[in-house]
């Protein structure tokens, strides 16, 4: 596949080794609104950096890798002006469907194409290039899409037409949310029944109740307390409330969603901004009065 020129809007935790794995191939044009954070990806990974915003608008393909769609958003307003028909605009954000297909319909009348491409497989999943990408556009965009994104990830599926990658990726993270919490209460309560937590983990695990919670994220926690950040608790909690908007507009009975987001509400109430998701367990535990 021919070198192409791309432009990489976002270098958080996700965005900043997605555009390293990129810069292998492609001639990558790095922007972020922190700029000494582009100006590092530059010096350490060989990307081109904006001097300013409107510098990535004249690339083949535009990556946004922002928190939601609401920024994404203020990114598509700044750059409209500046942007060349026959690009495409690849939306990596965990954002809302509805929103992304607003985006694809004001892209469009200047020529510009939308796929949005969320990813699931966390940040080592993006240091790794081992992401799951799911993806939602026309196929001929998604094709394109794919030949980029190849470079990021090991699964990448087409959903559907435009939201339908956004709409599945809030769904998914809303299954593994409601898992947390309920591994986490039955947990808790086996340790107050006097099980120890590594045979607590042990029989979960060798049972019907593992999941990727019981088996990776609550283990390093729970048994060995360490509690690193690796994705916010804020962003998690936009992904499911997103999820119960969509079940809200298709008048869908989802109880155990409608909970979960109550749920991961007041813990993010309650655990603040700069919170890793998997601290929700700590809001179980302090609802029982105590520690882990
Ligand atoms: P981070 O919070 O680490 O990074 C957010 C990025 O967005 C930063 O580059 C930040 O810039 C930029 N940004 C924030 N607000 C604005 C704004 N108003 N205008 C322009 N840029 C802005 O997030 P992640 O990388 O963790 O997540 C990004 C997306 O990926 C989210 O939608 C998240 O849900 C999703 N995701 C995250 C995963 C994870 O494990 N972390 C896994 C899968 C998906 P600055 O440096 O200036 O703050």
């Amino acid at each position: 596949m021919r070198a192409m020129k791309i432009g990489f809007i976002g270098l958080g935790a996700m965005g900043f080794p997605m555009a390293r794995h990129l810069a292998k191939e492609h001639d990558v044009t790095v922007w972020n609104r922190t700029g000494e954070k582009a100006e590092r990806h530059a010096r350490e990974h060989g990307t081109r950096l904006a001097k300013e915003l409107a510098d990535v608008a004249g690339n083949d393909v535009i990556i946004t890798m922002l928190p939601t769609s609401k920024e994404v958003d203020e990114i598509v307003h700044a750059l409209e002006g500046h942007l060349k028909p026959g690009t495409l605009w690849i939306d990596a954000t965990s954002g809302d469907p509805n929103v992304s297909r607003e985006t694809a319909k004001r892209l469009g009348a200047k020529g510009v194409e939308f796929v949005d491409a969320p990813v699931t497989g966390a940040v080592v999943g993006a240091e790794n290039a081992t992401l799951t990408i799911m993806m939602g556009g026309s196929a001929a965009n998604v094709e394109k899409a794919k030949d980029v994104l190849r470079l990021n990830g090991k699964t990448l599926i087409h959903v559907g037409e435009v939201g339908a990658g956004h709409a599945i990726k809030v769904l998914t993270n809303s299954i593994m949310g409601a898992t947390v919490w309920i591994t986490s209460e039955c947990l808790l309560l086996a340790k107050q029944l006097g099980i120890d937590m590594k045979t607590a983990l042990e029989v979960t695990n060798a049972g019907s109740g593992r999941s990727n919670a019981s088996e990776n994220l609550l283990p390093m926690r729970l048994r060995d307390g360490k509690w690193p950040l690796v994705f916010k608790l804020a962003h998690h909690d936009k992904d499911i409330r997103i999820a119960t908007s969509l079940a809200h507009q298709q008048h869908a009975s989802t109880p155990m969603l409608a909970l979960t987001s109550q749920l991961f509400t007041a813990a993010l109430h309650e655990l603040g901004d700069q919170a890793d998701y998997i601290e929700v367990a700590k809001i179980v535990a302090k609802m029982n009065g105590v520690e882990w």
